[in-house]
């Protein structure tokens, strides 16, 4: 099938108007998202531009046409900064404005020159083969290994683009009209001048996708993470709870929860503040995340209590870890000359029958509960074992030396554990 010029000019208008009004409800609906305003305003300016193209051939202005062409590598720049933005590269937001408003001056200075046709549709679509090649790169190199819908449709868009660019770019020589007539709307022998049209909408489409998969991705982190510590929420620690409970009654590999509890905690707030008082849950929080094995999970349980769940450790490998606890918030300062902060710890480990995961995971945390709350009536600033509470509740220092040759730091004085 052939078409012709003024039939794609149609299509084109028709293409590119629709494109400006998705892309204008994008700027909106996307504006939280920086890559995604990026990409929707690069859209707004190339669309626009590209109506000014269409509308330029009409009119048989060249002037208006360079222009046209100049704002259409400007939104095409737009997009390809917002694509390093995406994959958290530096945006050269400078550079790449620059270069925007150098070729668009070039466009409109060539426009009154005799060659002026030629010299635009080479330099035009040389920075915009460019462009594509550089976005494509950008997406090869970054998205390596990530599961994205919108990216392989942003992908084959550029490349239908960069294939298109390229052909255009071989036949500038023969571009004499006076009018700026995009290329494939110069020859009309087939359809697939069309094809660049469809790679616009293809990546617009493939562009929003990519930009809502970034806004739920971000939106589920955020339900999964307390805000004030950056460590799992209560909501995160029983989901994951959940699933290690399942390990566990698959392969009765230990585990064990501690239970954590800032001493005195209420006195920091009234002292010095809620503000200072937040400071030091940080830094308690802090102090709990780099004490942790990487397949220990941390979290934020209430306000100053926080619980760690160790997989593949038992109730006494576990005080290991709840003596490094106790020894790096020892080390927090308070603020003014509040001393030093500490924290309680109950220690457990599940056990149990056939029952429910759910049933499993509270008498878990229960059990390490009670022996926090053991610890707190000792004295504070020390770790109290579960199994502890039913056997012997005396305090002793019997795990202490076990615990100094796993730490290589002496262990607190002031640990019970079971005998
Ligand atoms: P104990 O040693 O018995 O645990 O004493 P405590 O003072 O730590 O315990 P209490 O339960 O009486 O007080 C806990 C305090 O923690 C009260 C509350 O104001 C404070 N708190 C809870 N959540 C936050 C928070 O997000 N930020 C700040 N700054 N304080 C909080
Ligand atoms: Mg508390
Ligand atoms: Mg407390």
């Amino acid at each position: 099938m052939h078409l012709a010029q003024q039939t794609i000019l149609v299509v084109m208008m028709v293409v590119f108007s629709s494109t400006l009004v998705m892309a204008a409800g994008l700027v909106l609906a996307l504006r939280a998202n920086e890559a995604g305003r990026l990409w929707a305003s690069g859209h707004v300016i190339a669309s626009g531009a590209g109506l000014v193209v269409a509308a330029s051939v009409g009119a048989g202005s060249l002037h208006l046409g360079a222009l046209g062409a100049g704002a259409y590598i400007v939104g095409r720049l737009a997009i390809y900064r917002g694509v390093r933005v995406y994959y958290g590269l530096p945006d050269r937001a400078n550079l790449l404005r620059a270069t925007g408003a150098v070729v668009m001056v070039l466009m409109v200075l060539m426009s009154g020159l005799a060659d002026g046709p030629m010299l635009i549709h080479a330099i035009g679509y040389g920075v915009l083969a460019m462009t594509s090649f550089t976005t494509l790169i950008t997406l090869l190199r970054s998205a390596r290994g990530r599961t994205s819908i919108g990216g392989p449709l942003v992908l084959a868009s550029h490349l239908v683009l960069l294939g298109s660019q390229v052909a255009a770019l071989g036949q500038a020589g023969s571009f004499h009209s006076q009018a700026m007539v995009p290329f494939f709307a110069q020859t009309a022998s087939s359809v697939w001048p069309l094809a660049p049209l469809v790679a616009v909408l293809l990546g617009l489409f493939g562009f929003s996708l990519m930009a809502m998969e970034q806004i739920i991705a971000r939106n589920e982190s955020g339900a999964r993470v307390d805000a004030l510590t950056g460590l799992l929420n209560r909501g995160a620690l029983d989901m994951t709870a959940m699933g290690l409970v399942a390990r566990w009654q698959r392969e009765r590999e230990a585990l064990s929860c501690l239970v954590i509890d800032v001493d005195h905690f209420k006195q920091v707030n009234d002292t010095h503040g809620h503000h200072a008082g937040d400071n030091v849950l940080r830094e308690i929080a802090a102090a709990l995340d780099n004490s942790r094995r990487a397949s220990d999970i941390a979290a934020r349980y209430g306000g100053e209590e926080f619980c760690i769940l160790c997989p593949h450790t038992d109730e006494h490998q576990a005080t290991a870890l709840a003596n490094r606890i106790l020894r790096k918030v020892r080390a927090i300062e308070l603020p003014g000359r509040g001393g030093h902060a500490s924290v309680s710890i109950g220690v457990a480990q599940l056990h149990g029958g056939a029952t429910s995961r759910e049933s499993l995971w509270r008498n878990l945390f229960s059990e390490a509960d009670r022996a926090l709350y053991m610890a707190k009536q000792r004295g504070r600033d020390q770790f109290v074992l579960g199994s502890s509470m039913v056997i012997d509740e005396k305090p002793e220092a019997r795990d202490d030396a076990q615990d100094e040759a796993q730490d290589g730091a002496p262990a607190p004085m002031d640990c019970a554990t079971a005998a």
